[in-house]
């Protein structure tokens, strides 16, 4: 019998029917500034899903080990139960969103190099900036791991940065979360509109969550869009 172990803003996660397996089910909720913006928005769950399939497959066939088992239907995939690091790793090319609030520097402004910064996983305190000395100082995450999420982030963000520009589509930032598995450290969660900035290569207009963060018109459209771009190239 499957039991729902996490309900999370856009995935519920349920125990798998096999042993150290998971199915994580996408949802059609949006959510924004800590959830304090939500909207549920139909075949939203089904985009991701499809998005983070093919890019989790693309980026596996490249040498990087994700938690992906299989996609059993449009919206649920069977997962490798891990012990999620409580991390969140953000990895930036060019200037946008918090960055550039934060630091003043213009939104579009490509970075000298690819800016790395973490969050500790917290809904109660709000997902806080943290680094890398306070990681290892409360013990998250060991150095050897802390090292190992890095330079496979810079790994993911070349593969990713190079399949996205075949798509025609720029790869702003993004945020990635890891997690221990059988000794271990594998990729886990989605990448997809809701995880990446993702500017056209031309016109720079927005295809990801900012259009809905932002209220900049059918969010979904993009989304569909970077989807069908993809398709055309993986
Ligand atoms: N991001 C995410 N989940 C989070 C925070 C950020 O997927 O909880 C992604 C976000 O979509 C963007 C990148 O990480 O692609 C950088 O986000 P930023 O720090 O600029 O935050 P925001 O502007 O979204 O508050």
């Amino acid at each position: 019998m499957e039991k729902l172990i996490y309900e999370g803003k856009s995935k519920s996660i349920y125990s798998g029917n096999t042993p150290n397996t998971l199915r994580v089910h996408y949802k059609n909720t949006l959510t924004a500034f800590d959830g304090k913006k939500t909207a549920s928005k139909q075949g939203k769950g089904a985009l991701n899903a499809e998005t983070s399939h093919l890019i989790y497959d693309y980026l596996s066939n490249h040498g990087i080990k994700t938690h992906l088992v299989e996609k059993i239907d449009e919206v649920n995939f069977i997962v490798k139960e891990c012990q999620v690091i409580p991390i969140e790793i953000i990895a930036r090319n060019i200037a946008a969103g918090s960055f550039s609030k934060k630091y003043g520097i213009p939104e579009g402004i490509p970075l000298k190099n690819v800016s790395l910064e973490f969050s500790l996983k917290s809904d109660e305190l709000g997902d806080p900036m943290i680094n890398s000395s306070q990681i290892l100082a409360i013990g998250t995450a060991t150095e050897e791991e802390l090292k190992f999420m890095e330079k496979t982030t810079l790994k993911i963000n070349e593969l990713l940065i190079d399949l996205f520009k075949k798509a025609k589509i720029t790869l702003v930032d993004f945020k990635l979360e890891f997690g221990r598995h059988n000794g271990e450290i594998i990729l886990c969660d989605e990448i997809s509109g809701d995880s990446c900035r993702l500017w056209d290569i031309e016109t720079g207009k927005k295809l990801d969550k900012d259009v809905f963060r932002r209220d900049l018109g059918d969010v979904l459209k993009g989304y569909a869009e970077v989807l069908e771009r993809l398709k055309k190239i993986i």
